[in-house]
């Protein structure tokens, strides 16, 4: 371990979870990334460039806004010190290797997927571009071209099994029982995970989803179960445990 690593890897961290909290929060509606610059939401007031850094103003000003004294929305340092988090992990966990570059890649998934069907009920398309495209380039580089090449058959052929199961659930249920954003990101499950635990991970989706599917349906609260939170945390922990997941299929289903 290396501790010059650790701050690093922290502190991008918080970078990249700015960043991601204005891409969740404005790409859903539409917004430009850049214009209008970071505001406070009820004077309207410019941030300035030091209360861009991240957790800054929640430690100095105590969350506030220096102009009118109300209170900032606490889902940004939430998202900063959670993305900083899930990389100083994926660093003690891994060191830098492959299995550490697709860990980030798949925590900042968790982070924006977490935050835009949350709260918008959409899993952005450019994210999921963007991951396939430095998945495929991880496996050339760590791999072979032919590895990089048969992750993307088992990419899409994750992606027509979750297109599958999506048609026989509208059929059942009557309504659309999964989203498009959903079955696109199914393809990162075959693509980064293999097939095998591609499925592993889809149980495993299912089964994370339900307290919070039976909960809604509880409190009679009618509006739609967002899936992808759930679908992107259960590859998230699948990769991270494959091994184990791994050992389970063998025994139980002697694959
Ligand atoms: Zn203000």
């Amino acid at each position: 371990m290396d501790y010059f690593y650790c701050g690093f890897f922290l502190l991008l961290g918080c970078v990249l979870g700015s960043f991601y909290g204005v891409v969740a929060t404005r790409l859903p509606k539409n917004e430009s990334l850049i214009k209008p610059r970071s505001h406070c939401e009820y004077c309207q007031e410019e941030l300035a460039w030091y209360e861009l850094i991240p957790l800054f103003s929640f430690f100095i000003q105590k969350g506030t806004c220096r102009h009118c004294n109300q209170k900032l929305s606490k889902l940004y340092p939430i998202v900063e010190i959670s993305t900083g988090l899930l990389f100083l992990f994926a660093y003690l966990y891994y060191g830098i290797s492959y299995s550490f570059f697709i860990s980030i890649i798949l925590s900042s998934l968790v982070i924006l997927i977490f935050i835009s069907d949350m709260k918008y009920m959409i899993i952005l398309d450019s994210p999921l571009i963007i991951s396939a495209f430095s998945i495929f380039f991880l496996k050339c580089y760590y791999f072979d071209l032919s590895n990089a090449f048969f992750s993307l058959l088992e990419g899409v052929l994750s992606f027509f099994t979750m297109y599958a199961i999506g048609k026989i659930g509208n059929v059942l249920f009557k309504r659309e029982s999964l989203g498009g954003g959903d079955i696109k990101l199914s393809f990162l499950f075959g693509q980064a995970l293999g097939i095998q635990m591609a499925f592993a991970a889809f149980v495993l989706s299912t089964f994370l989803a339900l307290p919070y599917a039976f909960a809604c349906l509880f409190m009679r609260n009618n509006h739609e179960v967002p899936f992808g939170p759930f679908l992107v945390s259960a590859l998230w922990i699948v990769f991270l445990f494959s091994e184990k997941f791994q050992n389970v299929l063998e025994v139980f289903f002697h694959i």
